[in-house]
Order: structure tokens, then sequence, then C-alpha cells
């Protein structure tokens, strides 16, 4: 306890205590987040450069970052549009040629021929034979390193930025650590049952800022050297804490209405559904209806592939609540899958005389005023809508629950927003969130921690897995060719335009264009078009029309994305696949294989593939499986990616790899157990060092 108070009373001094670290220098430090000794301290390598093996030149490959030695044969300054410093060098395995842009004319002057240098930098292909550009150098007394300048270790490379020199971070570096001798309490250590962690808090960072030469090269680098693993586990806790603090700090005190609902409406609900409820629907339904029977406000993520049958488990929790007399919000991404879910809850509820409203920001005034009037007074019982139902001046009769459908898409920050505005002064609502993708289960323990979490693990029976091929794009014309002859046999299918630019104008005049050539190169099918630049009235229409089979070909931006539903749509043309991201075009060939019938997906790229776009739609083709696709998704992309841009800042780990470090979650989760009922202060400290003063989502 005392460890936690007094942690850092020297550590936590500013930066500007350390020699060399003036006002200016601190600014900068600032800019990466540094503020105090103790910062600076976890401020860890991102890789490390290796200058103790010398690499003879003839043995260079191109991409190497390597130490070399060799002799000045020339050094010139050749003309042309940009004065490039020249200079070859070599050791008698070969010769390599350093160029520098920016150079002083001394610089040429020292560099006589015979001189001997050694030069640390990365070897690429040049005009003639390997380069090196701006490489790190010094004059050497000869071509062989004398013993002294092998001993030491590698040389670690921290993140950096503008103004900022390694050589001077890792000075600031020894100094912090020299301070830590004395200074660092190893929080975690007193505090736990298990043996004691090895090495040491105080021996792992050593170990990490300076590696001593005999160190295991190969697992530090790795990350599976003892020292960095015992970071990784620090690290990990600290997340972990922090989201669990940050459950347990939503919930402390929150009320949120009892909605025990009497059964009612949803027995009449399921008598006229015409399916029953897959196994894993009706778990999942059950830990709804739970957390909603209890005062603590549920905080519930449904995971659920594509197609496992989210949205019947979201409108049985609306009419829990309807059925306990208070109002059931359900939030979509888009437009058009707002829209979808209104017309489907509609059609769901209205039977049961239930008012379903509709919100969005696109509808005309004296509509919206009439669908604020019927939810204000509480004569709606289920709104449906987009983000506009919380951004705008929303009030709600009594609202006990909140939907959001498609979580991914609306990132952390606006899940904590969310909650917020749900406040009323005497209860909190209730919230359900929906993912569209699930999430490797490693990255939903650590990500999600501040949630429970429900996994929809079975699909619906009949479902037929969906074929997919990836075909160049040089062979369009069999394409346009194999989707004539399938809405000939009374198939549906959808042609998906992508574009990497966000603008929604390009995307739609891409989208136009092909809708344009496919319905002259097919001139008697009916082709629709939808793109997030059409009136909500006019997307809704051709929707409607795909829908009922009057339009067999639907040509659609990636607005198609999320949640559309037609069944009968059984083939799905992608073009340039390649420029999408695994879980996107997951989602999107979710549209398909919704029927009975056996469907299929074209992915029509655009050759040549890069390696990363080849192993994307590798992955797709071989596996329908939404939590498989996503674990390999985690592998080519990392966490920050898979959560969304919007998040990757708070999921800045320094040193753990979530697919790496996977195995040690289990006892990530067993130490957070015992320190949030032990040592919330141990907790605090940890989160304080290693997610920082910012609190992670704190601020919202
Ligand atoms: P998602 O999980 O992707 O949101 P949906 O809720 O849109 O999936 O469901 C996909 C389709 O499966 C819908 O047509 C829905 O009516 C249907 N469905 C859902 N549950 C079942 C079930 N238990 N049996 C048969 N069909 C179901
Ligand atoms: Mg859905």
């Amino acid at each position: 306890m005392t460890a936690a108070r007094d942690e850092g009373v020297a550590l936590s001094q500013p930066l500007t205590q350390l020699r060399g670290v003036a006002a200016r220098q601190a600014e900068r430090l600032a800019r990466l987040g540094l503020r105090t000794v103790m910062d600076l301290l976890f401020h860890l390598p991102l890789r490390y450069e290796d200058r103790t093996r010398l690499v003879p030149i003839g043995g260079l490959q191109p991409g190497q970052e390597a130490l070399v030695r060799g002799h000045v044969d020339i050094a010139e300054v050749a003309p042309g549009r940009r004065r490039r410093l020249l200079c070859r060098i070599s050791d008698g395995t070969g010769a390599l040629t350093l160029v520098f842009f920016h150079f002083h004319p001394s610089q040429l002057k020292r560099l006589r021929q015979g001189v001997c240098l050694a030069c640390y930098g990365e070897a690429r292909r040049g005009a003639v034979g390997l380069e090196m550009v701006h490489p790190e150098h010094t004059i050497v007394a000869s071509v062989e390193p004398a013993d002294d300048e092998t001993a030491q270790g590698l040389t670690p490379v921290y993140p950096s930025t503008e103004g900022l020199h390694q050589a001077s971070l890792r000075g600031w570096i020894e100094q912090a650590l020299l301070m830590a001798e004395r200074g660092l309490h190893d929080v975690l250590q007193p505090h736990l049952d298990s043996d004691p962690l090895q090495p040491s808090l105080l021996q792992a960072l050593k170990l990490v800022h300076a590696p001593p030469a005999n160190v295991d090269r190969e697992a530090l680098i790795a990350g599976m050297h003892p020292a960095v693993q015992r970071l990784v586990l620090e690290e990990l806790l600290a997340h972990h804490l922090s989201l669990r603090k940050l459950r347990l700090d939503a919930r402390r005190g929150a009320r949120a209405p009892v909605l025990r609902g009497t059964g009612r409406l949803v027995e009449r609900f399921m008598a006229r559904l015409d399916f029953s409820l897959t196994g894993a629907q009706q778990r999942v339904d059950g830990e709804v209806a739970a957390d909603m029977a209890s005062v603590a406000p549920m905080l519930r993520l449904v995971q659920g592939d594509v197609g496992s049958g989210k949205t019947v488990i979201a409108a049985l929790a609306a009419l829990r609540a309807v059925e306990s007399g208070l109002q059931a919000a359900v939030m979509a991404p888009t437009e058009l899958l707002a829209e979808q879910h209104f017309r489907n809850f509609r059609d769901w509820l209205a039977p049961l005389g239930i008012d379903v409203a509709w919100l969005s920001g696109k509808l005309k005034a004296s509509v919206r005023r009439e669908m604020l009037a019927r939810v204000g007074d509480g004569r709606s019982g289920v709104v449906v809508g987009t983000h506009a139902l919380f951004q705008e001046q929303v009030e709600f009769h009594r609202l006990g629950l909140v939907v959001v459908d498609e979580q991914h898409r609306f990132g952390v920050h606006q899940r904590l927003a969310l909650r917020e505005k749900g406040h009323s002064e005497t209860a909190q609502p209730h919230q359900l969130i929906m993912t569209a993708t699930p999430i490797p289960r490693t990255l939903a323990m650590t990500a999600y921690a501040d949630l429970d979490v429900s996994v929809i693990d079975e699909l619906p029976p009949g479902r037929t897995p969906v074929k997919t091929v990836a075909i160049p794009d040089t062979r369009r014309g069999d394409v346009v060719e194999a989707v004539a002859k399938a809405c000939a046999e009374g198939r549906q299918a959808y042609w998906v335009c992508t574009l990497i630019e966000e603008s929604d104008a390009l995307q739609a005049q891409a989208a136009e264009d092909t809708a344009a050539l496919l319905a002259e190169a097919l001139p008697t099918l009916r082709v629709g078009l939808v793109h997030g630049r059409m009136k909500s009235a006019d997307k809704e229409s051709v929707m409607a029309d795909f829908a009922a089979g009057d339009i067999k070909l639907l040509v659609a931006t990636t607005v198609i994305e999320v949640g559309v539903n037609v069944p009968n749509a059984s083939l799905m043309i992608i073009e340039n696949p390649e420029r999408l991201g695994l879980a996107q075009l997951h989602q999107l060939r979710g549209r398909v294989g919704r029927g009975s019938t056996a469907s299929s997906c074209v992915l029509l790229y655009h050759p040549p593939l890069s390696e990363t776009a080849q192993k994307r739609l590798g992955v797709l083709r071989r596996t329908g499986d939404g939590f498989e696709i996503a674990r390999q998704d985690l592998e080519i992309r990392g966490p920050g990616e898979l959560l969304g841009t919007r998040q990757t800042g708070a999921w800045a780990l320094r040193v753990t790899d979530l697919v790496r470090d996977a195995a040690l979650l289990p006892r990530v989760h067993a130490m957070a157990d015992i320190l949030l009922k032990r040592e919330p202060l141990v907790a605090e400290a940890l989160i304080r060092r290693w997610v920082g003063e910012a609190q992670r989502y704190g601020r919202v």
C-alpha cells in the first residue's frame, strides 16, 4: 500500500530533473506523452539495432540493417538536380556506396581515399550495387574492430519525435535507470501469492533498455525473453485493470430499472415467429434477460458471426422493456441499416400493438416533430434510428434499454458517450451492444473487459457455406456472363464497388458508372443502384424492389456492408476486394448465403496482388467462420487496426503482442481479480504507470 503511494516520489519528478533536459527538450518529450522520470523508464524500445556483429560487405542483403567496415576507395560530389556526396567503401569482400544528400564540404575532405569507416545503416539496391543512404558513420583505426568495440550489447531504438535524437533518449533513460535503482517499487510482487516473478521489474527494465552483450538476442527480438514477458505481464494487467475499473466505476451506485417483464409480449412474439431460436440464441437471450432483471445496469456485448441471428435477440430484449412499461431505443451505424431494422421491428412488433418510431438525421421537420412527440409522451414503445437518436434533443418518456447494433463502427468513445447520454435522474438504461464482426477471444477479453460478453456460436440451420473464388479482372466478361446466367435462373446478385477514397461522391460516381456499364451489358435485366449519396426514400425503394425480387442485380457501394438481409440474393461480386480489410470482406460476403440456395462470392481483383492482399483473399477463400477470420486478421493487421482506427491510440501497447502473448491472459485475469479485491491502490499505481494519466477512455 505504501509502495503504491510513494511510488516514484523520486521517479515522479519532471524530466527537467535529468541532466541535459531543458525546457525545450521537455516539451518535445511531452509530445511523446513523457512527463516524469517514471514515464521515461517505461518508454520501451521499438526494436534493436545489432551493432556488435560486423557484416562483411559482400554478405549484405538489400533491406538488411547492419554494421560494416571498409576503406574509402573514392569520394566525390555527384552533380545533378540534387547534389549528392557519394563515397564508395570496400572491405575485400565487396563494395558499398554511401549516399549523402545533406553534407558539409569538410566531409568530403575527411573521406580521403584509404580512410577506415565504420557505418551503420540499411543496405538497399542502388544504381550500381548496394548503397546506404545517410548511414551513421565514424572514422576508425582499422577495418578489424578492436575488442572493446564489439563488447557492447544491442542498441535500443525508441519511439521518438522530431528534434529528439536516439542518442539523447538513450542517455536520459540511462539516468532514469540509475534513479530507478533506488526509487522503483515492484508494486505487483508483494501482493501476489505466487512464486516471485522472474526477473524483477527493475532487472527486466534494465535488460530491455540496455541488453548486455551476452543476451539471448533471438529471444529478445522475438519478445520471448523473460524480461520482455515480465513487462508484458504488467502491461496486460494494467490495461485489463483499467477497463475493469471503468466498469466498476460505471456501475458503482448506478441503478437501472428492473425489467423483469411479464412474458406476455415475448410469448406472442415467439408464437408468430416463423422459426425457433437456436440453442445459442436461447442461451444468450437468457443471459440478457437475467441482466435486465437486475438493478445493476446491463453492459453486455453480444458477439455472433454474420447471420447468426442477433436482431431477434435485440427484439426480445426490447419486448421485455416494453412489457415492463419502459421504452427501448435501437441504434444502428448507417442510415440503410437503421431503416432495415426499423422495418424489421415494425413488422415484428406492430402486430403486437407496439408503436415503433423512426428517427434519423434526414427526416422532414414535420415528421420529426411527430416522432419526437410520440417518443416524448411514451406512445412509442420502441424507437429505431441512427446516432441522431442521441445527438439530438430527443426526450424519452422512460428509457429502459439501449441497443447498439454493429458496435465496432462506433468505437469505445461513443459507447461511453451513450452511457452518459442515457443517464436520467433516477436510473441509467440497460445497454446491449452487438458486434457486426466477431472479435478474437483474446482481444475481446482485453479490449472489452468493461463489458460482459455473450457469444452466439451457432448459425441457424439450413445455411449453406458461401463458395468463394478469386478471379482477376481480366476475366470480367466471364463474370458478367455468369451473373446474367444466375439471374436468368431466378437468383439475385449484388455487385459491390469499392474505392479507397473516403469520399461519398467518388464512391457514388464509381457505382453509377458500373451500374450503367452493367445495364448496357445486360439489357434484359433490371439493374438497381444504391449508394450513400441517394435520398433515403430512393434508397429504401430500391432496397424494397430488390427484396421483392423485382430488381435482380443490385449495384452498391459498401453501404450494404452491414446488416442488409435479402435471403434470395445468392451471388455477390466484389470488385477490387484487395482494397478492403478481412473483416469488411467477411461482412460483405455475409449478405449472401442467408437463404437455403447455394451461394457464391466472386472476388474480382485487380492483379498483381500484394502479399498481404493475397493472404487476406486466401483466408476468405478457405473459411467462412467469422471467428477464425478475425483471428487471422489479428495476425495480419494487429489489434489497433482491428478495433478501428479511432481506438488505435488506446491500443498503443508498448511491449505486448496480443497474438504472441495471448497465453498470459488467464494469469492476468486471475491477478486482476486479486488486486481489485485486495489492493485497489496497487491497481491504480499499475494503471498510472502503463496506461497513463489520460486514463485510457476517461474523457469522452
Ligand atoms: P445478424 O446476426 O447478422 O444480425 P440477423 O439477425 O440479420 O443476423 O439474422 C439473419 C437471418 O437469419 C434473418 O433473416 C433472420 O430472420 C434469420 N434467423 C435468425 N434466427 C434464426 C433462427 N433461429 N432460425 C432461422 N432463421 C433465423
Ligand atoms: Mg445484424
